[in-house]
C-alpha cells in the first residue's frame, strides 16, 4: 500500500514513463497540471516535491507546460498565485487558468480549460492533479492522486 509522500513518487513515475514513451516526433505536446495539492501543498505551504520534479522533466523534454487552478480568478488571486508559482520557482510555464468568478463549477472550468488548450494548438500527453475533475477529456493520459 502507497502512503503519505510514495503516492507522489509513483505518480511521478507513471508522468515520466509517459513522457519518456511518447512520441517524439509530435512537437507541440502539453502536461496540465493542477496546482493545490498536486504541486503545492496546501497545509504545509510548500513545493511537493516529486510533482515539481515531473514538472522540471517536462520542461527539459521540452514538453509544454500548462497549469489549471480553481482558484478564484480576480485580480488579488492572480498576482498571488503567479508570486506564489514564482516564489517555487516554478516560471516557465506556458499558460495559467484560473476559474472565472463567474464561473461557479469547478468540472466545467477545468474541462473548458483542457478544451481550450486543444484550441490553442497543443497537444495534451497527460493531465495530473488530486480531484477527478483535473484529469478526463481533453488532457491527454490521467495522472489521479488518489
Ligand atoms: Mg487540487
Amino acid at each position: 500500500m502507497l502512503k503519505g509522500n510514495d503516492i507522489y513518487y509513483d505518480k511521478m513515475k507513471v508522468g515520466k514513463n509517459i513522457i519518456d514513451n511518447r512520441d517524439k516526433s509530435i512537437k507541440n505536446y502539453v502536461a496540465i497540471f493542477d496546482i493545490d495539492d498536486t504541486i503545492l501543498d496546501t497545509t504545509k505551504n510548500t513545493l511537493i516535491e516529486p510533482i515539481y520534479n515531473l514538472y522540471k522533466y517536462a520542461l527539459s523534454n521540452k514538453i509544454y507546460t500548462v497549469f489549471i487552478t480553481a482558484r478564484e480568478g480576480n485580480k488579488e488571486n492572480i498576482k498571488y498565485t503567479i508570486k506564489q508559482l514564482k516564489f517555487f520557482n516554478i516560471k516557465n510555464y506556458d499558460l495559467l487558468y484560473l476559474r472565472p468568478p463567474r464561473l461557479k463549477d469547478i468540472e466545467k472550468f477545468k474541462l473548458y480549460s483542457r478544451m481550450n488548450i486543444t484550441e490553442c494548438g497543443y497537444k495534451p500527453l497527460f493531465s495530473i492533479g488530486d480531484m477527478y475533475w483535473d484529469i478526463g477529456d481533453f488532457g491527454g493520459e490521467s495522472i489521479h492522486i488518489c
